[in-house]
């Protein structure tokens, strides 16, 4: 079934060769039980790692069930070996963080089978007397436990050759023994078992005593007792084409993966805080960036798109009261003729506005007041649902009425009823005539921190101003906007005497530019917070990429055996793969959590407006499963790219 002609195999270690096989021609038939003996160094393993396709000759054939192998690609070495052959080590290779159990179904992985091989496994670990130490890690197990497992593992997949490289290497006598009885066994049922020892008396369970010396047979012996090697029915070798994404392996890489982050934990952890900082301060950026806009949103709403406002000072931030020197204050004659331009104008209201004490018996707060025109009610919301607006009369008459905000309500009433209390602002006594509705924060701003008295009270009695602060004016449509504009501006300038070049005394706006600006506003913000978000992602993936590249090192040796067990170079890369996206996406699943929770925690403790939305979580998700793709690609092609055989030897 085997058959090497004149193989060699040399290694380049700095500038000189070693020629570890100088021509070794051998055959090899079914069911043979060989042991290849010679000292250290006489090239026992390079020639084993050949026969097992871990490594490939130099120069030579090797004829494989009569299949030439030299033209084999790796992937297909990998299949075969996964499909006939079974490998026990010296160093058992066992890995530390799987269950006996899943060490033994490893190979199975790789073979692009479906199913359930548990009841495989349990019978393989019947077979070396362990299947009570199924559940058990390997290190809860001697030695000898350690190997008896592996070779369990090395036949889950049924080979019909058994390679093993000093299996009893680093066992005592007495379990020497135990593991050689098995390998007896398992010769008796037929498998053809290659075996590497330099112990006499390990050599002596085989048929056939093959003795290597500087990497050339020199002796090639069989037992007279032992029976002729059967040459009947010779297996014919088949190479598995599997394709690579196929559910089942990809089931067993997450799994694994899963093992390995959990079996890492805090490692884990502290390797995606950068992932997990940068997702969570999106979400929570986002929460508060698009909390903010709804709100914002909402007030420009409710005062109605059609609304201009008109203010004293240049438009232009920190241009204020600069150009001609003058600072427009407008008046009530104000409000009132604009009042009258016919058609454009729908409702008027003169605004005031300062700052009051309140009391109520023994409550004091100090909060803000705003003078306001009968029609400030409809054109900003204002009107209360509970209690009623101002009347004209109270207006005209300088009534001391108030409207109070639910701020100030919960502040000096607590819970009793606030309607028709007498209340102190600035020491003089109104009475309460409704609470204005609730709008909630704008930023930092509490807008029912706010009292509303009528428009002359607040000028007269309460502030001692007799100018407005602004006017407001809704314009009877939005078509409307820009004549109405005009019309106000041209009517300013006459009642004021101001030129027609003078820009800075007074601006009108509207809501379209209030808007502009607020989208302006957002926009920097989100830009800001999208690149600090972005480096801290980027600074997460350069530790997610370090902690692989440690992990591919540290691991090489297992890297080594899952070659060996027929893991093809995409099964490698798409492990590292999946296990760096499953670590990102658990610094993701983290930053989600953590990021929402801030997002609740400063809307409950610090009423700030936050909105988490669906979008930001997913786009947060999806950004750490990208960072683990794209900063595992590199670790992942390093472990692919390892040698089998090299690997193996890593210490
Ligand atoms: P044995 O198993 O009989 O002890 P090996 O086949 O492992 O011998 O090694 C044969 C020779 O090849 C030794 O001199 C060893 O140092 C050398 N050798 C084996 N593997 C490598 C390698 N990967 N790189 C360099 N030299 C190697
Ligand atoms: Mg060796």
């Amino acid at each position: 079934m085997i058959e090497v002609v004149n193989i060699t195999r040399t290694y380049q270690i700095g500038e000189s060769p070693v020629n570890a096989l100088n021509g070794v021609s051998l055959k090899i038939g079914q069911g043979e039980f060989i042991a290849i003996m010679g000292a250290s160094g006489s090239g026992k393993s390079s020639l084993m790692h050949i026969l097992g396709l871990l490594d490939v000759p130099d120069t030579g054939q090797y004829r494989l069930m009569g299949r030439e192998v030299s033209g084999m690609s790796e992937d297909e070495l990998a299949s075969v070996r996964n499909n006939v052959a079974g490998f026990v080590f010296q160093q058992f290779h066992l890995l530390a963080r799987m269950s006996t159990i899943d060490n033994v179904m490893l190979p199975c992985i790789y073979s692009g089978k479906m199913g359930d091989f548990r009841q495989d496994a349990l019978q393989r670990l019947e077979m070396v007397g362990l299947s009570h130490r199924a559940s058990h890690r390997p290190n809860q197990m001697s030695g000898g436990e350690q190997q008896r497992v592996a070779i369990a593992r090395a036949l889950i997949r049924d080979p019909m050759i058994i390679f093993a490289d000093e299996p009893t290497g680093n066992l005592d006598t007495k379990n020497s023994h135990e593991i050689m009885r098995i390998l007896t066994e398992l010769h008796k049922k037929g498998k053809t078992i290659i075996m590497v020892t330099h112990e006499a008396d390990i050599a002596e369970y085989a048929d056939r005593i093959i003795t290597m010396k500087d990497g050339v047979i020199l002796d090639d012996r069989r037992k007279s007792d032992a029976p002729s090697p059967q040459r009947a029915s010779e297996a014919t070798l088949d190479v598995a084409h599997l394709p690579l994404l196929q559910p089942a392996r990809m089931m067993g890489f997450v799994v694994q993966a899963f093992q390995s982050i959990v079996s890492n934990k805090i490692r884990t952890l502290l390797s995606v805080l950068g992932i997990l900082v940068g997702v969570a301060s999106v979400i929570a950026m986002m929460a508060l960036g698009a909390g903010a806009r709804s709100s914002m949103e909402e007030q420009l709403k409710s005062m109605g798109s059609n609304l201009l406002s008109l203010r004293g000072g240049s438009a232009r931030i920190g241009h204020a009261a600069q150009g001609s020197g003058t600072f427009t204050r407008f008046t009530e004659k104000d409000a009132e003729s604009i009042a009258e331009i016919p058609e454009l104008v729908k409702y008027v209201s003169g605004d005031v506005t300062g700052s009051g004490q309140m009391v109520y018996l023994d409550k004091n707060w100090s909060s803000n007041v705003e003078g306001v025109d009968f029609d400030f009610g409809k054109m900003r919301a204002a009107e209360p649902k509970v209690g009623r607006w101002f009347t004209r009369e109270e207006i005209q008459t300088r009534d001391k009425v108030a409207i109070i905000g639910t701020t100030v309500a919960s502040q000096l009433f607590g819970d009793t009823n606030p309607i028709d209390k007498t209340i102190k602002i600035n020491r003089i006594n109104f009475t309460v005539i409704g609470i204005a509705p609730a709008k909630g924060f704008n930023g930092p701003r509490d807008q029912d921190d706010i009292v509303l008295v009528p428009l002359t009270t607040a000028m007269y009695r309460v502030l001692g101003k007799d100018y407005l602060d602004g006017i407001f004016v809704e314009v009877s449509s939005s078509a409307n906007l820009e004549p109405a504009k005009q019309a106000i501006d041209a009517l300013i300038r006459k009642r004021h005497k101001l030129a027609a070049n003078d820009q800075d005394s007074f601006n009108i706006r509207d809501m379209t530019q209030f808007q502009q600006m607020l989208s302006a506003t957002t926009q920097t913000m989100s830009t800001l917070l999208g690149s600090i978000a972005a480096i801290s992602l980027v600074v997460g993936g350069i530790g997610i990429m370090n902690i692989m590249l440690v992990s591919v090192t540290e691991r090489t040796r297992e890297i080594g055996l899952r070659k060996a067990i027929g893991a093809r170079k995409g099964d490698i890369m798409m492990q590292f793969i999946i296990e760096s996206v499953g670590m990102t996406l658990t610094g993701g699943i983290i930053g989600v959590i953590v990021g929402v929770g801030v997002s609740v925690l400063l809307s409950t403790f610090a009423g700030w407006a936050v909105k988490t939305s669906v979008l930001s979580v997913m786009i947060a998700t999806s950004f750490s499963v990208l960072i683990g793709l794209f900063f595992g690609l590199w670790p992942a092609q390093k472990a692919a790219g390892l040698k089998p055989v090299e690997a193996l030897r890593y210490e």
